[in-house]
């Protein structure tokens, strides 16, 4: 048995920004991570010299807050690209930009310009409805427009309609973290003056960060902060202790004592490595990632980072253009894309090689891909997205239960916490997560 350690289930942005701040307060800090790799979700990889990432593809910091100061400053060093978020949806009648700039809505249909002069106004009149996420979007966008082009999106990519997921999914609000049963105070900040223009003018014309490495330079910088034992493949995770406290980890034929217990994994897991049954969970979709370079001898600009498809004529919801960020530093003669595809039944079912031939002729079909293929690969994300039914947060209560039972367990990140959180978000549950076992004295 070794000495009181604190242990951290996921190498991602959330477990890893916790360990460099535990390892800040002099605390000794272990890492389990279940996979071969670390760095979770903020991943990057080089194929044929294009570089891709596994999740994140922009980086909007916030600089009035902690995560987007702590972002800054990790990132200090590195070569970064700002571009200006833009993505397009195709329902197969036509393209709809956004953000929209006053030419594009010009040259909007009469009934689309309508139905977005009437939303502006309905919007002022404070008629909410039910939080869900159809009334949330077509408050924004209209709801004829939204009927023609986020209701197909949203049930192509999530297997569900609008009325049923709640809005939260979309706002993604801040996610309080605790420890033992104590309610925190929630996250300080309100809105500033400078903050409430930054916010108006990130709405008029938003813009993110990339670093040139890749998203993955997130998490090898942190990795490199960090000078505790960071456990990789270490297979199936036990938990036992007190009513009250966990104090043993073990895996792998290994046992460790700890001090506190800070679990970014998904929550089923906690409950399953406590030999506990489940609470009700949220539910969550799994997503199947192509990767494709092609040929190309003539490369058309890519204004664009995403492209969504709400028709069901091709297998994927959205593909991702790595040149729309890279643009002249990418390589010639060739482009790479990256295919989403929502993971139902008759997509699982389907081998690497199926998955590639299908999503290439879909791609050379639609004229989104130039010529023949170089490479490809195909990576499984399981729970990619968490379903927020429009109860959820009563399902959430049940599930995180165990906080309250626990004195030195923190849930944090996507999958432990914050569902849907972007990365800013998982920072800033580790900068939480930390900053609560401090506070706890644990
Ligand atoms: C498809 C996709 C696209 C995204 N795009 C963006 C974007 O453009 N911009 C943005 O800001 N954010 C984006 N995000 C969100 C961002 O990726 C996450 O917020 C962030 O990476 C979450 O970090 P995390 O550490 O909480 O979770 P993860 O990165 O999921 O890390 C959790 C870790 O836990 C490990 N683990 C799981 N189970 C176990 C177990 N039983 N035992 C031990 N370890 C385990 C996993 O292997 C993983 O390493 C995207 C997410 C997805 C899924």
């Amino acid at each position: 048995m070794e000495s009181t350690v604190h242990v951290i289930v996921g190498a991602g942005v959330t477990g890893l920004t916790t360990a460099v701040e535990l390892e800040k307060q002099g605390k000794t800090v272990v890492i389990l991570e279940a996979s071969k790799h670390y760095g979770g979700m903020s991943r990057s990889f080089t194929m044929d010299g294009v570089v891709f990432d596994l999740g994140p593809h922009m980086l909007m910091l916030n600089p009035n807050k902690p995560c987007g100061v702590y972002l800054r400053k990790l990132l200090r060093h590195e070569e970064m690209y700002r571009r200006r978020y833009k993505f397009e949806i195709n329902n197969g009648e036509r393209i709809w930009r956004s953000p929209v700039t006053p030419a594009e809505l010009l040259r909007y249909p009469a009934w689309a310009r309508q139905d977005v002069l009437r939303s502006l106004l309905h919007r002022k009149n404070g008629n909410r409805g039910r939080p869900t996420l159809d009334n949330y979007i077509s408050r924004r966008s209209g709801r004829k427009i939204y009927s023609s082009v986020f209701k197909p999106l949203i049930r192509k990519k999530l297997g569900k309609d609008g009325s049923d997921i709640h809005e939260n999914w979309w706002l993604r609000p801040p996610k309080n973290v605790h420890i033992g049963g104590h309610k925190s105070p929630p996250i300080p900040g309100r809105p500033t003056p400078k903050a409430i223009l930054g916010r108006f003018l990130h709405d008029l014309m938003p813009m993110y960060l990339y670093p040139k490495s890749g998203m993955g330079t997130v998490t090898e910088l942190l990795r490199k902060q960090f000078k505790g034992r960071l456990i990789t493949s270490c297979g199936d995770i036990r938990l036992s202790g007190s009513a009250k406290k966990i104090t043993e980890v073990s895996f792998s034929g290994t046992e460790l004592k700890a001090a506190s217990l800070v679990w970014t994994a998904p929550v089923r897991e906690f409950y399953k490595a406590l030999s506990e049954e489940t609470p009700a969970a949220t539910e969550t979709i799994s997503t199947r990632l192509v990767f494709i370079t092609f040929k190309a001898d003539t490369l058309p600009k890519r204004p664009n980072l995403y492209t969504y498809f709400t028709g069901t004529d091709t297998v994927f919801t959205r593909v991702y253009s790595p040149r729309s960020i890279f643009r002249d530093d990418s390589p010639e003669g060739l482009e790479g894309f990256c295919f989403e595809i929502r993971s139902t039944d008759r997509i699982r079912s389907m081998s690497h090689e199926q998955l590639i031939d299908i999503t290439a002729s879909d791609a050379l079909r639609t004229g989104i891909a130039p010529g023949s293929i170089i490479s490809a690969r195909v990576i499984d994300i399981n729970d990619s997205s968490s379903l927020f039914a429009v109860d959820y947060l009563e399902k959430e209560k049940a599930l995180f239960s165990a906080i309250n039972r626990f004195s030195n367990l923190v849930f944090a990140g996507r999958h432990g916490n914050y569902f849907n959180c972007l990365l800013p978000g998982a920072v800033e549950q580790g900068l939480l997560a930390a900053e609560r076992i401090e506070n706890a004295s644990v």
